[in-house]
């Protein structure tokens, strides 16, 4: 049993975040917030819905891969400011995120994503 597990968690181990280095570069803050703000921390990536860019792309509770990149490290489900996903498509995440983790694809809460 405790076999199984080990390999669960070496599959959650690797790859830590691959969703940052896609194109976020370019376009920083038109808003101006600047950096004279302070404490406010930001992660102001892509602003485009991933799911209406890739129109392909669908959010499927089965592939984990993906929607791993809408948890935090303590398997949260990201809020849409720091993901760029749209309504619609952040309740589409969420349902699916809700999903997988009823079949152990995804963790509940922390103590199984810690491995970090
Ligand atoms: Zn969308």
């Amino acid at each position: 049993m405790e076999d199984n597990l080990d390999e669960v968690e070496n599959v959650v181990a690797p790859a830590p975040s691959p969703a940052v280095s896609s194109e976020a570069a370019d376009e920083s803050s038109p808003r101006g917030e600047g950096r004279g703000g302070g404490k406010r921390r930001y992660i102001g990536r892509q602003k485009v819905c991933t799911f209406c860019v890739e129109r392909n792309r669908k959010i499927d509770y089965k592939d984990f891969d993906t929607l791993r990149r809408f948890l935090t490290e303590r398997a949260k489900i990201r809020p849409r400011r720091q993901t760029g996903t749209c309504a619609r498509h952040q309740r589409a995440v969420a349902r699916a995120i809700k999903r997988a983790r009823h079949l152990a694809l995804l963790p509940f809460a922390s103590s199984q994503a810690q491995e970090l």
